[in-house]
């Protein structure tokens, strides 16, 4: 059925317990009935879902009482009824970092660890668990996505679950960790000569061409919001309170700037109370159109070609780049772009002094936290949480056992005894 041709895809759900929201434009206000669609047919502006200002919101005993998963916070999710499937993803542990904390020289600091989300090891479990939802919700029998790499193995893990066809799109000279898993869940995997950007314009097209459900395309709108979880879950697991600064990772920018829109709506909502937390972008030197569009002032993004180790962070023409700079802007953050040198010390320092393992992007945010602090972006009493958005097994090869003295020796026990004594 996948490569059936495109017909309309109407808002007649095939599960009437999830039904998505509409969606409204961004820029000419315009409202769409719940579709696969994430620009405005008549300004080309960006659609957003729409949510029903008079729906009832949870108190705090009520989110408490709920499964430890993204659905807490269900009503600033993109749905109205049950959601059917990936329902245990998302509620990462919240890490007290003390040793990370004195480096950085504030009162405290967390790891949000993603790098243990369910069902695979990165923050893309949060939105996929959306989109996933969204696809069911509009009838599309087919999901799909252009990834740079994790959103791959989101993707094929959670539609294999749920046991819908998947299509992954990726630049050919990804890691093989992740092309493997992404591969073994069954899913198609097609590898793309070219980088991010192009799978991402070719994937435009296969949504113009197929009815089929792409996360980060056309269910763009549902997908992103799953993002928002990760600032619920820092307010709730501070006991409702929030950090002074908080650290994330670009790529397109979503991440980030959903963050934003999180620590907006837990405020609004009075969930908790005080300021948006300052919020740091960090990127690689190799790709870093967003930094650097924060350094120079400018409004736009200068796409850039990506060069860099940290493949899950490459995407050189950032899709939310002018929303996460307006989040940086908006909070009296600032960002940050660390070379490979420095993120390839970032996972080690974070492995080192917080027992967490990051993959390439878990050493870039690291790295440009400790650059921030350097430069004085942190106060002596400052709370920071950094995001650790995926695991450093995925990308095994950033940090290599060669770097490290590991002998071998005899299972005799003066050989171990020897050094010891020499330690
Ligand atoms: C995709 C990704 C990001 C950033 O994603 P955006 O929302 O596109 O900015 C961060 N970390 C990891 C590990 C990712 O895979
Ligand atoms: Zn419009």
């Amino acid at each position: 059925m996948s490569g059936q041709e495109k017909r309309p895809v109407t808002a007649v759900s095939l599960d009437l317990s999830t039904q998505p929201v509409p969606l409204r434009c961004a820029h000419c206000g315009v409202t769409q009935e719940p579709q696969a669609q994430a620009i405005c047919p008549e300004c080309l502006g960006p659609l957003e879902p729409v949510y029903d200002p008079d729906r009832t919101l949870p108190s705090r005993e009520e989110i408490a009482s709920r499964a430890p998963s993204i659905w807490r916070y269900r009503e600033w999710l993109p749905f109205t009824g049950a959601p059917v499937h990936s329902l245990d993803t998302g509620f990462t542990p919240l890490v007290d970092a003390p040793r990370l904390a004195a480096l950085l020289g504030v009162a405290r600091a967390w790891i949000k660890n993603d790098t243990v989300a369910h069902p695979t090891l990165s923050f893309k479990d949060r939105v996929v668990a959306t989109a996933i939802n969204a696809a069911v919700g509009l009838g599309c029998e087919t999901i799909a996505c252009a990834s740079t790499g994790n959103l791959a193995i989101s993707v094929a893990a959670q539609a294999a679950r749920a046991g819908i066809p998947a299509w992954v799109l990726i630049p050919d000279d990804l890691e093989p960790a992740k092309i493997l898993a992404a591969a073994v869940h069954g899913a198609r995997v097609v590898r793309v000569r070219g980088t991010y950007d192009d799978v991402n314009r070719l994937c435009a097209q296969l949504a113009d061409k197929f009815a089929w459900g792409i996360v980060n395309v056309n269910l763009r709108p549902y997908y992103g919001e799953g993002s928002k979880t990760v600032a619920f879950e820092i307010a709730e697991q501070l006991g409702w309170r929030l950090p002074a600064a908080v650290v994330a990772p670009m790529a397109g920018g979503s991440l980030l700037s959903k963050i934003h829109k999180g620590f907006g709506e837990a405020i609004a909502a009075g969930l908790v109370s005080g300021a948006t937390p300052r919020l740091y972008g960090a990127q690689a030197t190799g790709c870093a159109p967003i930094v650097r569009a924060f350094e120079s002032g400018a409004e736009g993004i200068t796409p850039v070609v990506p060069k860099t180790i940290a493949r899950s962070l490459a995407i050189g023409a950032p899709a939310d780049g002018p929303k996460a700079l307006a989040a940086i802007r908006a909070t009296g953050g600032s960002a940050a772009a660390v070379t490979d040198p420095e993120l390839i010390q970032g996972i080690r320092t974070l492995a080192s002094t917080t027992g967490v393992f990051g993959e390439t992007a878990g050493g870039v945010t690291t790295a440009a936290a400790l650059a921030l602090a350097a430069r004085g972006a942190f106060r002596p009493d400052d709370e920071v949480v950094l995001c650790i958005t995926a695991h450093g097994l995925k990308t095994p090869d950033a940090v290599s056992v060669r770097d490290f003295d590991i002998p071998t020796v005899s299972s005799k026990l003066a050989d171990v005894a020897s050094l010891v004594r020499a330690a």
